[in-house]
């Protein structure tokens, strides 16, 4: 909101003042007031052994306090929540040794797919400008991004014999796929014509990392320069870090020099291979190395708001104590989640729904390599063609 303000922690000086005013402090609870929980005033990490969640679903609400227009301290809750504090003591990790989407708070009480915290702010400035008679800013427009893990850029084009193996299986498993490079040169990852017609083109995140289990041979200077060259005239380039380097700082730091050198470029912006990432340790690692912008806060497995926002924030790293230079850009959704059918156009819909009344950011993540894998890419398109049709 356009609106200058004083912060001021001395009660007597608050008292006397006539101006329109907003108390959180244990000691003042006169006029418009909210009394604070202690989490924001603690420096340890502890977690809330006994954090309890009330009501249910988008109605929820944590750290109960007294005050006189809420149920609940807002900031502490606020806090709670995007800080990730949850995810420093994972109870249960998945098969990729990542944060679990059933363990989080946000899923066990039915809110994860509702960005519960862009509805409190709406709900608390609604408050203010009612309480402290402001006049009410102008409707914010939906923000709208879409970003691209290029995990690898072809399946058979330019790779040469790398590419051997994965043609002779495709010839066996999914012929079509091979016939249609064979005969007519059509790559089955090579999907840029779509993804560059796209609306609100946002970051292309390259994969340089060498080959393992979990990552295709791309630590290639001839094969980054000509990705670099397939999505920059569209796309910002950002990193898209390893399946292991999450767990090793040298290796990050090579993938993001060897980007950088194709780029002819400095590179700021990053998102997980896998969305493998822990906290803080991959955090302070990025900030470490100069990343500044990080996007993978969002699960694969499931359509949600991870940090139960849409908007980016700053990371504040709990193991320090501080606030960092860290922006984190949540995503909802990932273009897996429609192949596996654990998102639908009707629940993208809603989603959109939601964001579109509280002041939210529709960021959305594909991959060029998906749409080789359904039997009829067009459909894939056409679902992505459809959620786009539910932005405007
Ligand atoms: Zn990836």
């Amino acid at each position: 909101m356009d609106v200058s303000f004083e912060l001021l922690s001395d009660l007597d000086v608050f008292a006397k003042k006539t101006s329109p005013k907003f108390s959180y402090n244990q000691n003042y609870r006169e006029g418009f007031y909210l009394c604070p929980n202690p989490i924001l005033f603690e420096d340890t990490t502890s977690p809330q052994k006994s954090l309890q969640v009330f009501d249910e679903k988008q109605k929820a609400y944590m750290f109960k306090t007294q005050s006189n227009f809420l149920a609940f301290d807002l900031f502490a809750a606020i806090f709670y929540l995007i800080s990730r504090q949850e995810e420093y003591r994972i109870a249960k990790k998945d098969n990729h040794n990542r944060f679990d989407y059933r363990e989080s708070i946000a899923f066990k009480h039915g809110f994860l797919e509702y960005p519960i915290i862009d509805k409190w702010i709406l709900d608390f400035k609604t408050t203010l400008i009612e309480k402290l008679k402001l006049n009410p800013p102008p409707k914010k427009h939906l923000q709208h991004h879409i970003s691209i893990d290029v995990d690898q850029l072809y399946a058979f084009k330019n790779r040469g014999y790398k590419a051997l193996p994965f043609f002779i299986k495709s010839c066996f498993t999914n012929p079509l796929l091979a016939f249609r490079y064979l005969f007519k040169h059509k790559d089955p990852y090579d999907y840029l014509d779509f993804l560059n017609t796209l609306p609100h083109k946002h970051t292309a995140f390259l994969h340089v990392g060498h080959k393992t289990k979990y990552d295709a041979p791309n630590a290639n200077s001839e094969y980054i320069e000509l990705a670099v060259a397939c999505f920059s005239k569209a796309y910002q380039i950002g990193l898209h870090p390893s399946y292991y380097s999450s767990e090793a700082l040298e290796v990050l730091a090579k993938e993001k020099k060897l980007l950088e050198s194709q780029a002819k470029t400095s590179i700021t912006s990053s998102r997980q291979h896998f969305l493998r990432f822990s906290l803080p340790k991959t955090y302070q690692s990025l900030l470490s190395l100069g990343i500044s912008d990080e996007y993978s806060m969002g699960y694969s497995e499931s359509p949600g708001f991870r940090a139960s926002t849409s908007r980016s924030f700053l990371w504040f790293d709990l193991q320090n104590n501080k606030m960092t230079d860290l922006w984190v850009h949540p995503f909802w959704f990932m273009d897996v989640q429609l192949l596996k059918g654990t998102l639908s156009p009707n629940k993208a819909k809603e989603i959109i729904g939601h964001l579109k009344q509280y002041d939210g950011v529709n960021h959305m993540v594909l991959h060029n390599h998906f749409f080789a894998f359904q039997t009829n890419a067009n459909q894939l398109k056409q679902k992505i063609q459809t959620i786009l049709g539910y932005v405007s």
